[in-house]
This record gives C-alpha cells, sequence and structure tokens, in this order.
C-alpha cells in the first residue's frame, strides 16, 4: 500500500489524520451503473445504510447507456415459459468454455448456481419480461425479451453445452439499458438510498491495519471525508477511456474506433483500491466486439485472413469476430462475399469493399497472393454444396457455395471499419465480491463490482456478461458488507 503522498491523488488516506467525516454510513458505494446499485439495493434490503456518491449528477453510468441486455439462464422462467430448457450446469460449461482462457471457476460456479433466483430478482426490483424470442444474431430494437447472445449454439459451444438462449431484455421499444437503470435506481429509492450526485471519489481512508474505513470525495471544489462503518464498495466501472492504462495493459484496445462507455470509465476505481493494495488481474482482457450483423446473410460469406484463409466459423457472435480478427490476426481480415449475401452493415455505415467478377479477380484486387483466396473458396464451396464445412463447423443453414457475382470483399481493418471495446480486466475479486490482495487475503472493508472488477469474463466474453456480473456479484458484495462486523 502507499503512503498518503502528495504526488499520487489516488494514495489512501490514513484515517488517523481525518479530523472530520462530513457524512458516514455503513457502506458506501462509489459509483451508481447496475453495479453499484445492485450492491446499495442488497445492502438496504439486509438493513444496511447506503450511500452512494456519483460522480455525474445522476446515476446511470454506462449501464444506462447499454443494450439492457442481460447474461441469465440455467432455467429462469422467461426460458421455460419459451420452451427453452435450461440447467445450471449447462451455464456453467458454457461459461467455462466461451468466458476463457482462464475463467474463474469460483466466480462461474455461483453465478450459474444462483442465475435463476437472479433472474426473479430482476422481475422483482420491477423490470417486465415479454414471453417473446429474438431469433437474430444481434440486438434487437423490438420488445422481444429472450435471445441468443453469445456462441452458445455454434461450434465449438454447441458441442460442450447444451445450447440455450441466455441473453433477457426487459421489453420495452426504446433504451432497454435505461429502463434497466430506472427500475434499478427506483427500487434503491424505495429502500431509502442515499444518492450523492456530482460528487467524486478520489481516495479511500484506511486505518493503520489496512482496513477501509471511508472514501475521500470532492464536490463542487470541495474535499469532504466520509465515514464508512461496514465497508466501502467500488463498482465505478472500468478503464477503456484511460489512455495510459490502455497502453500500459492493452494498447491493441486503442485502435477500436468506438470506445464503449461513458468518459468516466477513466478506471479512478481502480486506481484507488490499486493504492490500498489490491490487486488486478487480467487487466489485459476486453469486450471487442465487430458489429457486423445485421445483415446477418454476412454469416454465408468467408472471413479469410491476410493470407486468403479462413478461421473461424462466421456464425460466430459477433464479440469471437472482433476478439479473434483484432488479437489473433492483427486486424488483417476480410470478409468475401457474393451477390446474394451482400448487404450494408447497418453499424459500420462506411465500409471499404473492392469487387471482382470473379474470385480470382478478387483476389487480385484484395492484393492476396495468387491461388490464395482461390483455394479457400474452392474448398468452401465445394463442402458447402453438400451442407458441410470439415474446418469451422459452420451451421448447415448458413452454408451455401459463394457462386454468384459480383464478388466483394468488405476490409475489417480496424482502422477502415469500427471494432468497440470495453475493458473487463480489475480487481480480484471473491465470490462475495471482496477484493484481494495480491497475496490472495480480502482486504478489510473493500468490496468491488462490475467493471472495476475481472468478473465472468476473462477475455471470452458473450453479451449480457457485464451487466449480468455486474448486477450478481454487485448484491453479493452488498449482502457481505453490510452483513460484516463493524
Ligand atoms: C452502447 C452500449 C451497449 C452495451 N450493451 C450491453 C448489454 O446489452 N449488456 C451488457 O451486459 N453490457 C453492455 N454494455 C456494457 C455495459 O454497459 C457496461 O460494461 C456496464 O454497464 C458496466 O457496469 P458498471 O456498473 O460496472 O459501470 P457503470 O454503469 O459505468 O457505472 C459506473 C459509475 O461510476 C461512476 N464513477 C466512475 N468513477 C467514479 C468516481 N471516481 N467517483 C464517483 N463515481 C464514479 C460513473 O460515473 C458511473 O456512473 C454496453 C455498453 C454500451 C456503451
Amino acid at each position: 500500500m502507499t503512503t498518503d503522498a502528495a504526488h499520487d491523488p489516488r494514495a489512501p488516506r490514513a484515517a488517523a489524520s481525518v479530523v472530520h467525516y462530513a457524512d458516514e454510513a455503513d457502506l458506501i458505494v462509489v459509483g451508481y451503473g447496475a453495479a453499484g446499485a445492485s450492491c446499495a439495493i442488497e445492502a438496504a434490503t439486509e438493513g444496511a445504510e447506503v450511500l452512494v456518491v456519483e460522480r455525474a449528477s445522476a446515476g446511470g453510468g454506462t449501464s444506462a447507456n447499454s443494450g439492457g441486455l442481460i447474461y441469465v439462464g440455467g432455467g429462469t422462467a422467461l426460458q421455460s415459459a419459451l420452451g427453452f430448457e435450461d440447467t445450471p450446469e449447462e451455464m456453467f460449461k458454457y461459461l467455462m468454455a466461451a468466458c476463457g482462457p482462464g475463467p474463474d471457476e469460483k466466480l462461474v460456479a455461483p453465478f450459474a448456481e444462483h442465475s435463476v433466483a437472479h433472474f426473479d430478482w430482476l422481475v422483482e426490483q420491477g423490470l417486465v419480461f415479454k414471453e417473446a424470442f429474438f431469433p437474430g444474431a444481434h440486438e434487437p430494437e423490438t420488445d422481444e425479451s429472450l435471445t441468443y447472445s453469445g456462441s452458445e449454439d455454434c461450434h465449438p459451444f454447441c458441442e460442450i453445452a447444451k445450447p440455450a438462449p441466455r441473453g433477457h431484455f426487459a421489453s420495452v421499444m426504446g433504451s432497454k439499458g435505461a429502463i434497466l437503470m430506472k427500475t434499478l435506481m427506483a427500487s434503491a429509492q424505495r429502500r431509502r438510498v442515499r444518492v450523492r450526485g456530482d460528487t467524486l471519489a478520489e481516495r479511500l481512508i484506511v486505518e493503520s491495519d489496512g482496513r477501509v474505513v471511508g472514501v475521500v470525495v470532492r464536490s463542487a471544489g470541495e474535499e469532504r471525508c466520509l465515514r464508512a462503518r461496514r465497508g466501502v464498495a467500488l463498482t465505478s466501472g472500468g478503464f477503456i477511456w484511460n489512455e495510459e492504462m490502455l497502453e500500459q495493459h492493452a494498447p491493441w484496445l486503442r485502435r477500436c474506433k468506438m470506445k464503449v462507455g461513458t468518459e468516466n470509465d477513466d478506471g479512478s476505481g481502480i486506481q484507488m483500491g490499486i493504492a490500498a493494495g489490491a490487486a488486478t488481474i487480467r487487466m489485459d482482457a476486453a469486450d471487442i466486439t465487430l458489429p457486423v450483423f445485421p445483415p446477418v446473410s454476412f454469416r454465408e460469406g468467408m472471413l479469410v485472413n491476410c493470407q486468403g484463409q479462413r478461421f473461424l466459423n462466421e456464425d460466430a457472435y459477433m464479440g469471437r469476430w472482433g476478439e479473434i480478427s483484432l488479437l489473433h490476426q492483427d486486424g488483417r481480415v476480410w470478409l468475401v462475399v457474393d451477390e446474394p449475401s451482400f448487404g450494408q452493415p447497418k453499424h459500420i455505415p462506411d465500409i471499404e469493399v473492392v469487387a471482382g467478377d470473379s474470385i480470382a479477380e478478387l483476389e487480385g484486387e484484395m492484393g492476396l497472393p495468387t491461388g490464395s483466396l482461390q483455394q479457400s473458396a474452392a474448398f468452401y464451396n465445394e463442402h458447402a454444396a453438400r451442407g458441410e464445412d470439415p474446418l469451422f463447423h459452420k451451421r448447415a443453414e448458413y452454408l451455401r457455395p459463394l457462386s454468384q457475382p459480383p464478388f466483394g470483399a468488405i476490409d475489417l481493418l480496424p482502422e477502415n471499419s469500427v471494432y468497440c471495446a470495453f475493458t473487463l480486466g480489475g480487481f480480484h475479486i471473491d465470490a462475495d465480491g471482496r477484493v484481494q490482495t495480491p497475496g490472495g487475503e480480502a482486504i478489510p472493508g473493500l468490496y468491488a463490482a462490475g467493471r472495476t472488477t475481472s468478473g465472468i469474463s476473462k477475455q471470452g466474453y458473450s453479451s449480457g456478461i457485464s451487466l449480468g456480473d455486474g448486477s450478481f456479484f454487485g448484491r453479493r458484495a452488498g449482502r457481505a458488507a453490510a452483513t460484516a462486523p463493524t
């Protein structure tokens, strides 16, 4: 732990040096997004007095701007009503396969086991889910409430775990993230959670034995100390807007044109915790989405690298497209389509396309080695005609020989396309949101959840996991803090 040094703006303040506390509560929650709201609700439900500090004028954070998709499953009431079978065991198997490398079983197991109850809790807070399934490969603008939001139903995951749709949306035609946050904040308000807006948390306050007992905040230019009788929860989002942290941990994310988050995702909470002795893990991990769908017809195309070779089944989730393209192919990838499979991607307005009347001509336009794309296309087409994909096992419904000119290649280089990224690395927590030291011990009085932590996804991502694990572990952190001894 660093000392209260003037040169480190995040260094903790020694409790012994605090002469006056401007306010106090059992639990102080830093950041009022989905993780913070869930934490506050649960702690208040357990009888704790909760104070939330939020640097923006009002709560919501990135969560309110999000698509509102929440990853829950294992046999939720909505899954069952729509005829989809799921169990905690199948959900666990999928997450362990899809959220790696190296997902933390200690987090994934309770997340899967208690997912049905977490869905029921979301309903109890006031979210309404409609018994309607959305079959698309992207987020709906309609009001259906259940969808496949990852790669559950395609290779290799469909062979590892029985596929089930686990992306749950509140049923609303407008912003689903806004409804989520409105509902959670209304629930917190009913439980008398107090919120201080326009209040930036700058440092933690710690006792000489390392226990976290408060927060130093800045509001209207004035510094104030707030005392936390049972603990502080850091739920202040990730660090996609902190260029220095990106440069240090994941410089490749700087190539992604769309930073998925508000500018308050600047890593301030993570820095405060590190200065108080917290361990961070997997700081290089991120959701990297390449939003190619719609049109879903792109799944009939061939995603190739700069050697003209396929490297992924094109029916995979868009987060998998982005992750594998950027991290394993340096982003030097193209989507090859023919006339029926072409369309204007809704979320990549300025696409760069080269065209040819034959695959050979297209190959030349793309500047690929002669014969490379032709060989890939010949092999692909031969098997696609039989509904087979021996290399990557794309589902038969998307297999059709690419044979109808003109042919096109969409340039998916990050600089010519739109990769969307937010960070997934952060505090090492246990299943009750207790922040760990590098030695693996819980820091007394310090809790965290959401993108301030390394949660369920250690790199591989499926839509809804961020709001899913943020709300789930936010609740667990709130409960643990509320029931901790003073
Ligand atoms: C367009 C878009 C669509 C998305 N769609 C989905 C989706 O459908 N499903 C999904 O799971 N994820 C989605 N995401 C990602 C998801 O929204 C975020 O990862 C998630 O909301 C993070 O939640 P959080 O509670 O950890 O942080 P946030 O919701 O960002 O909350 C953190 C809060 O902390 C505050 N804060 C920060 N620093 C301080 C400080 N020092 N002092 C006081 N307050 C502070 C911030 O102002 C903010 O209000 C989407 C994101 C975007 C932008």
